[in-house]
């Protein structure tokens, strides 16, 4: 379905989790019906560059050094870069790439590949059920060496015969894991049995027989027959406690009515004593997601966050944030306190201001209070959203009365502009010793209480834009510092004097990231393009930090730490690419571009811009909200992207980034993206409605 609508992946960043990025992937894709397709190009068309000899290689190939140094054997060294060997392949097609001696022949399950300059070769192989092994043949003068990798393919869906009667208790059995639920959600049952047959579950100590019906291949999403499917409300009277479901299949066998049983290995629990409760997060960073599979993350929540707890499917907690608005936390990320009594609702106070001591940039203090006495610290769970354009941030507070909305709500019973309550806070526009902030304009706060749970602040800011923010609770204040846009020097030649960046060359040290087909690791180029950058920031005036300078491995959490204390104004993490193990690597080339945080996006489409306009690849879209990359979402302090520069999945875009000449233009093409996002500028060869917001820009991804 959308391996064509193709936009932006990143699975450079995670390779030691490829199967979980499968998902990640198939969610970014579905959630983008969209784009420019980059059509794969020869290398003479882009540019009219030549693959340069190999002696002008800018960097080592070190794999490719490794395997013919290891190689021993008459035929030509042979390097299999994908697959690894040992996956399980979620799809029948798999991506396969790897290296040999340039001029040899390359066959892959005996169909012949393209070898391209370098000696690198890469195309798609089909796979069948169960286990497979690739051969791959290198051949040059009669001398041949071979390769085998193994790796399974999709486990085959198999039907149950129509006789004798039967249940497959293992495959497909709903539920699976254990559930706690709250009146009005649905228990969806489902397994797999005899096709055409009529089928019913039961709750121990509930109803008996609920119908389910059998779904329909081709109608229904299934792809064989024999699957039934039934749904149970859960009622408020409901009182379960981890009671067993039993599904019952009714056939005819011959002229006998026979019926078979079995039980689903989940069971159901409603009590409420058992569901609700309150849990402390347990570090910082815990992921709230709006589903069940993980992918989609709604906020994160600091360690000590104190969540309503309101249900469970297994190893995972319901929370409760707003009314009706519900989020799901891993079990080994919280946990439960002994109380399961409700805990009494923080009331919110008031706002304050404050300067921050060390760097002067205004601090917005919010105040609440729970009633009573021993109760967890408040910190509760929050979202800052910030704009693509404009200077509006918004605050949402989840879990957080007010008592001016409950008098509101007692004296006339109406809702105020659809919110509970709204009003104006003013902040004080004279400077005084507890507020000393007028000269930043800020003077008022737009305060809403959309339900009973859901505080919403919006912060209208007197800038063009909202540059950066740092929100946490500190006892039991949220503390919202704001950071003001960069005021550039004016130097003649030297267009970023004054600016201060960050840059995070991706991967290093044992972590090469992913590995181009001929051998090129990803922490390698990475780092040399960052390099080249850093020398055109620098000339222009720009004080450049990098989070690695050399080739050594940086943990995501140093990354982060590094990033959000240098004070900077900006930040660019450099990666380069590589295609989902069902992609096509030939079909897929170019540059993309990602941001987690609305003041990232316009940082994410021009230097993007600046990327396909230097090197003359198709501008492509970027409009996924990438949140699976820690240091851009746990960065808001600056506007911060991502560039993803070429895919080392594609031989040519590898050829391109080991060429001298490409890698200028790509930090040509970099800092003018850079450049036109702090002067404010668009940049000249963008098409129009693609350069600002408008349809290039729309997110999609509402988390
Ligand atoms: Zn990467």
């Amino acid at each position: 379905m959308f391996s064509r609508g193709f936009l932006s992946l990143s699975f450079c960043l995670f390779r030691p989790q490829i199967v979980g990025l499968c998902a990640l992937w198939a969610l970014l894709s579905g959630l983008m019906p969209m784009m420019v397709n980059s059509q794969p190009r020869s290398v003479s068309q882009r540019n009219g560059l030549k693959p340069a000899p190999r002696t002008q290689e800018t960097l080592p190939r070190r794999a490719w050094e490794k395997a013919k140094a290891r190689h021993k054997g008459p035929g030509p060294a042979l390097l299999i870069t994908s697959p690894r060997g040992g996956e399980t392949l979620s799809r029948d097609r798999v991506w396969f790439g790897g290296c040999t001696e340039p001029g040899c022949e390359v066959t892959v399950n005996g169909i012949a590949a393209r070898v391209h300059s370098t000696g690198a070769f890469a195309g798609m192989t089909q796979l069948h059920p169960g286990r497979n092994t690739i051969v791959f043949r290198s051949t040059f003068r009669g001398q041949s060496t071979t390769a085998q990798v193994p790796v399974a393919g999709p486990s085959p869906e198999i039907p149950v015969p129509k006789t004798p009667l039967a249940i497959d208790a293992e495959r497909a059995f709903l539920p699976s894991v254990d559930m706690e639920m709250l009146p009005g959600e649905i228990l969806r049952v489902r397994f797999q049995g005899s096709p055409g047959c009529r089928a019913w579950f039961g709750i121990r100590k509930g109803p008996s027989r609920c119908g389910m019906r059998e779904l329909v291949p081709g109608k229904d999403p299934v792809k064989i027959a024999g699957v039934y499917q039934g749904d149970y409300v859960i009622r408020p009277g409901d009182s379960f406690v981890r009671s067993p479901i039993t599904v019952t299949l009714e056939g005819t066998v011959g002229k006998r009515v026979k019926t078979v049983s079995a039980r689903a290995k989940g069971t159901l629990t409603t009590s409420r004593k058992v569901v609700c409760g309150y849990a402390l997060a347990t570090a910082d960073d815990t992921g709230l997601y709006h589903d069940l599979s993980l992918q989609t993350r709604l906020t994160s929540v600091a360690k000590g966050a104190v969540l309503d707890l309101c249900g469970r499917r297994g190893d995972l907690r319901r929370v409760r944030l707003g009314e009706d608005l519900f989020a799901w936390v891993r079990s080994q990320d919280v946990k439960k306190t002994s109380e399961d009594a409700a805990l009494p609702l923080p009331l919110f106070q008031k706002i304050e201001m404050q300067k921050d001591p060390a760097t002067s940039n205004p601090v917005l203090l919010l105040r609440a209070s729970r009633p009573g006495k021993k109760r967890p610290p408040l910190s509760l769970p929050f979202r800052v959203e910030t704009p693509e354009s404009g200077s509006t941030l918004t605050l949402t507070v989840w879990g957080l009365g007010s008592k001016e909305a409950l008098r509101t709500l007692e004296k006339s019973g109406r809702k105020s502009g659809g919110a509970l309550y709204a009003t104006d806070l003013l902040l004080p526009n004279e400077p005084s010793e507890r507020a000393p902030l007028a000269s930043h304009g800020i003077s008022r706060v737009r305060y809403r209480q959309m339900d009973a749970l859901t505080a919403v602040f919006e912060v209208p800011l007197p800038w063009d834009l909202v540059w950066g923010y740092d929100a946490r609770f500190e006892d039991g204040v949220l503390r919202l510092s704001l950071k003001p846009p960069p005021v550039l020097r004016s130097e003649p030649g030297r267009p970023l004097a004054g600016l201060k960046l960050i840059l995070d060359p991706g991967h290093g040290g044992e972590d090469t990231g992913a590995e181009g087909c001929g051998g090129l690791f990803e922490s390698d180029i990475n780092l040399e393009i960052v390099r080249r950058l850093s020398v055109l920031l620098r000339r222009a005036g720009a004080q450049v930090e990098m989070t690695r300078e050399d080739d050594r491995q940086v943990s995501l959490e140093d990354r982060i730490q590094r990033i959000s204390r240098s004070g900077a104004d900006l930040f660019l993490s450099v990666h380069n690419n590589s295609v989902p193990s069902y992609e096509n690597p030939l079909e897929i080339s170019g540059p993309r571009a990602f941001f987690y945080h609305g003041h990232g996006v316009v940082l994410a489409k021009r230097v993007l811009g600046g990327l396909a306009e230097e090197t003359g690849f198709p501008w492509q879209s970027t409009n996924v909200r990438f949140h699976v990359f820690r240091p851009m979402r746990c960065c808001p302090q600056m506007p911060g992207a991502l560039a993803e520069v070429l895919f080392l999945s594609n031989p040519e875009d590898e050829i391109l980034l080991l060429q001298p000449a490409f890698l200028d233009n790509a930090c040509e093409g970099l800092y003018k993206g850079l450049l036109a996002f702090v002067k404010r500028q668009p940049l000249p060869l963008i098409p129009a409605g693609t350069a600002t917001g408008g349809g290039g820009g729309k997110m999609t991804n509402d988390e």
